[in-house]
């Protein structure tokens, strides 16, 4: 550092002495070319000098008789010429030192009486010192430049001296104009002083230069210095050995890595051939590796080692070493070694080995496993396993072009990209979650991820194992949803239910229990579920109630008692979880037993009902037989030969007997309605003849009263309507009877109207009106009741059971008719009923009323009937028609007495001792091939039984007591049809 400074420094001090030495040669040029100048003009002055007369100049006595001189006259001419013709001169003059010392002028060059002129003689009294050495010492001198009164002048001064003597005769002063002395000084100076700073401007240039080439050569310097030290401590602490050979392949170089790995030292290296200490082999083989310096001296080019290389050091150590060697060229580019750079791969080298291995292990497992598994490198999958493939539907092909993000469900993309994100920040970390993912044939299917970072095919990468967890999501949706509906039905149940411990603690209850026990659900939790038993209960049935904290049982109709003191009757039923945990299900059924109770109820009086029915039907039975026998013998009676008071006994027992049967009638009929098994029979008929045929019977009976009946038909109404005319014929008859029953003077009216009617179908109405005893408006709804009879002392007069309205009620409603009243106490009553019914057609003429037809029923018969009465009734009636009879007194006889073809008609009574009417006609059936018509004859004349009877195999039926007319009808129906 000293050093660099010094030679700082003195470079500085050359360059300054340098610089005044420019100065100084630069002063000394000026002065030497003002030497010049004075030189050239003192030369100039010596020239006039000696161009002078000295003759002449010693003519002269330096006084004013000189002015008159031809002489001096001469030498001021010639002294004025020269002043003239040399440039800025001033003054060209003659001067003498006189004895005395004075110097006084001799001759000038002025013009004689100018200003300037100084006549000869005159003292120079201003003579400058300097010019005294040109007298005293004969000195030729230029001085100057002066400056006196005649301005700047350089004064050269010549002693002229007599060549003879050599005595000084005259001095020449020569003054020249000095005012541009140092212009023209400078001017010739110029020249020399621009070289001379030009040299030294180069100079400091140069030293400059020279400084910073020094500088940069001296940083250079250290740079190399530093290069090479680095380099040299770069090769030493280089993490890869180092070999340097010259071209012939001897080491020139090793470093201490080098050493190291081929166990040789430099000392023992440097000089040996490179394939002495670098041995190198390949470790698969195990045969002798090639070595890259030659190939490298040949191309000239970098040459790696072969994969597999191991180098076999002096010591018997074997290492995996990846190398390489490059050439070393000089500046020409010449190869001047090789060197040879490598490093101990074989931790690397064994770590590869394990990666690859532990990837092949990784290969085979992914490949066998029924678990998806990916592996990601930079976003784009790089290995899926075939189960991949069967998850997603894609294959592997597909899936190594699709992006991470492909197949994830555009909803669950966000979460995968965050965990994904926070996956990556957490390294290592395994992450776990789980998304939907859309296959390749759009199936959505709920997976598990399972990722981690591995490093793959030597890249970073993320492993990911998808397991399909579908079924699980499912079953959890399936598990969750039926959590809930058991929420629902545990809260929402009708039973109360109370869930316990083992031991019977409650942990839980729901909220109808509260409506059963009285106790709220906070009050049940935490305690004994023996609480809500009655001890009582516990006392009797100890076993029963301990049953249900043992589980799985059921208590039936038993008691609990609720909060507030009060037994209530339960079910219980008990049963234990999978968890040992015990629901009782608690079912109040206090209303349902009373329920049942109304029930058990209702089904006695529904049965004692039907009981009820099965007796009037019975009572009907066993009443009409009599009846029928009666009635049927009045008839016969009627028509013998009687006595007046005969016949009018006669005539009375008929009328009883009828009304008897009209009430048993009606009992059957309202039954029959009551079990709903009324049913409309339809036929053809004329409802003027019907309306005719009850008009005329009643205004018999009225007229025996005094009253009267008229009847009006609205001239329209079709004449023949397919209805049930007996049914029809009994709503007329029971108005009728009524007004004639509770009319006792005035007027009966029957006014038929029509209402509506179409193509096929017309609503009537029926209208009875008369001037009886009238109803009270407050009866109006009571009468048309089951046996509703008006508490009236007027009525209670009169005959009825308070049925014949309720029945005509229920008859009009099946017909889709209304039934009404209009009346007014003791001035009349108007009863009017309305019908639907279709009309027939067919042209009148071929249609005959039935009534009108006449009977010719002439054929066999076999009565199968065990009462005698009705034996003899059918028998005279039939016998009347021209009918022979054969009676069999039951079924057993009937099937003794039956011959084929000997019968037209079978009459079957149904019920009969021994053998009922059905298995006799079964029988019969059954025995012989030709069978003729078989009509039961049945008592049991309840609404449906006809069609029952047909159905089990008869072809007819006619009820008890027989109506002769309907009974000849019937049979006429089976004669004609056999013809
Ligand atoms: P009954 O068999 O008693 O006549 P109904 O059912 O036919 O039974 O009639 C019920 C009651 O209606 C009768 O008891 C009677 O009081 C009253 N009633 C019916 N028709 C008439 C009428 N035309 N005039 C006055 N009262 C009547």
């Amino acid at each position: 550092m000293k050093k660099i400074v010094n030679k700082i420094l003195s470079s500085y001090i050359f360059l300054f002495a340098f610089i005044i030495g420019a100065i100084l040669t630069s002063f000394f040029f000026t002065k030497l070319t003002e030497k010049k100048m004075k030189m050239e003009h003192l030369q100039n002055a010596k020239i006039i000098a000696s161009s002078l007369n000295i003759d002449r100049l010693n003519t002269l006595t330096a006084s004013l008789e000189d002015e008159g001189k031809k002489d001096y006259n001469r030498i001021k001419t010639q002294l004025k010429y020269i002043r003239k013709s040399l440039k800025n001169c001033k003054f060209v003059y003659l001067m003498r030192k006189k004895e005395d010392g004075k110097v006084v002028f001799l001759v000038d060059s002025q013009d004689i009486g100018t200003e300037d002129y100084a006549p000869p003689g005159l003292e120079y009294t201003e003579v400058p010192a300097e010019y005294m050495p040109a007298f005293n010492s004969k000195s030729e001198i230029t001085v100057g430049p002066i400056e006196d009164r005649w301005g700047i002048l350089i004064t050269s001064l010549i002693p002229i001296l007599d060549p003879n003597s050599n005595e000084q005769i005259a001095v020449l002063g020569m003054d020249h104009d000095a005012s541009n002395w140092t212009q023209s000084l400078f001017i010739n100076v110029l020249p020399t002083i621009a070289a001379i700073l030009t040299l030294v401007i180069a100079i400091i240039i140069l030293v400059i230069i020279q400084k910073n080439l020094k500088k940069i050569v001296s940083k250079k310097t250290i740079e190399l210095y530093e290069s090479r030290e680095g380099i040299k401590a770069t090769l030493h602490s280089i993490g890869d050995a180092v070999i340097a050979t010259d071209t012939k392949g001897i080491v020139t170089n090793i470093n201490p890595i080098a050493e190291k790995l081929t166990g040789y030292t430099s000392h023992e290296a440097i000089g040996k051939p490179v394939s002495t200490i670098f041995n190198i082999i390949n470790s698969l083989n195990r045969t002798i590796a090639v070595n890259p310096i030659n190939k490298v001296l040949e191309t000239g080019e970098t040459v790696g080692l072969a994969n597999h290389t191991a180098l076999l050091s002096k010591d018997g150590n074997e290492y995996q070493i990846a190398d390489s060697g490059s050439p070393i060229k000089n500046n020409q580019g010449d190869i001047t070694g090789v060197v040879l750079v490598f490093r101990d791969e074989t931790q690397k080298y064994l770590k590869d080995k394990q990666v690859k291995e532990s990837e092949e292990k990784f290969r085979s497992l992914a490949e066998t496993t029924s678990v998806g598994i990916l592996v990601y490198t930079d976003d784009k999958w790089v290995y899926a396993n075939e189960a991949t493939t069967k998850l997603t539907g894609y294959s592997i092909s597909e899936l190594k072009n699709m992006s991470f993000w492909e197949f994830v469900v555009p909803e669950f993309q966000q979460l995968v990209k965050e965990r994904g994100a926070k996956k990556q920040n957490q390294e290592k970390a395994i992450s776990r979650y789980e998304f939907q993912i859309i296959t390749k044939y759009n199936e959505i299917k709920w997976v598990l991820l399972e990722g981690t970072s591995i490093i793959f095919e030597g890249k970073s990468s993320g492993l990911v194992s998808l397991i399909d967890i579908t079924e699980t999501k499912n079953y959890e949706k399936d598990l969750k949803s039926s959590k809930e509906r058991y929420k629902v039905l545990f809260d929402q149940a009708a039973d109360g239910i109370i869930i316990c411990m083992p031991n019977g603690t409650i942990i839980d209850a729901n909220s109808h229990i509260g409506e059963i026990t009285g106790y709220r659900k906070d009050e049940l939790l935490g305690n004994n579920i023996s609480m809500i038993f009655p001890e009582q209960e516990l006392k009797e049935n100890p076993l029963q109630y301990s049953s249900v904290i043992a589980g799985n049982s059921v208590l039936r109709q038993r008691l609990i008692r609720s909060k507030d003191g009060e037994l209530v009757e339960i079910e219980m039923n008990t049963r234990t979880t999978g968890e040992g945990r015990l629901q009782a299900y608690i079912r109040d059924i206090s209303k349902r037993v009373n329920l049942e109770n109304l029930r058990r109820e209702k089904e006695i009086a529904q049965k004692s009902n039907k009981t009820k029915q099965q007796f009037l039907a019975n009572m009907s039975h066993d009443m009409r037989t009599p009846l029928t026998g009666i009635i049927g013998f009045t008839e016969f009676l009627l028509r013998s030969n009687l006595s007046k008071n005969q016949l009018e006994y006669a005539a009375y027992i008929k009328e009883s007997s009828e009304y008897l049967l009209n009430l048993v009638n009606d009992v059957l009929d309202i039954s029959a309605i009551e079990e709903g098994k009324m049913q409309l029979n339809e036929s053809t008929f004329s409802i003027m003849t019907t309306i005719q045929q009850q008009a005329d019977y009643y205004s018999s009976k009225a007229k025996d009263k005094g009253v009267s009946v008229s009847l009006t038909i609205d001239d329209n109404f079709p004449e023949k309507i397919i209805s049930d005319k007996n049914r029809f014929r009994q709503c007329l008859t029971n108005l009728l009877s009524n007004a004639v029953k509770y009319t006792h003077q005035g007027t009966i009216s029957i006014v038929l109207e029509k209402l509506k009617q179409t193509e096929q179908h017309l609503v009537g109405k029926i209208s009875v009106e008369d001037t009886g005893i009238g109803i009270d408006k407050l009866k109006f709804d009571q009468i048309f009741e089951v046996f509703s009879r008006i508490d009236d002392s007027n009525t209670r007069q009169t005959e009825g059971s308070g049925l014949g309205l309720a029945i005509t009620k229920r008859i009009v409603e099946l017909m889709k008719g209304e039934i009404g009243v209009e009346s007014k106490k003791n001035i009349g009553s108007k009863f009017w009923f309305t019908f639907s019914a279709r009309i027939n057609t067919t042209p009148l003429d071929n249609l005959k009323d039935e009534s009108s037809q006449k009977a010719n029923i002439a054929c066999n018969i076999l009565l199968v009937e065990d009462i005698e009465v009705n034996q003899r009734i059918v028998d005279i009636m039939l016998s009347q028609e021209g009918c022979t009879i054969d009676i069999a007194n039951n079924g057993i006889e009937a099937l003794d007495m039956f011959q084929e073809n000997k019968y037209d008609i079978i009459l079957m009574d149904i019920m009969m001792p021994n053998m009922d009417g059905i298995t006799t006609m079964k029988e019969l059936r059954k025995r012989f091939t030709n069978i003729p018509p078989i009509i039961a004859l049945s008592a049991h004349a309840l609404e449906g039984d006809s069609e029952k009877y047909i159905k089990e195999g008869m072809d007819d039926y006619v009820e008890k007591p027989i109506d002769r007319g309907c009974l000849i009808k019937t049979i006429e129906k089976w004669v004609t049809s056999q013809e």
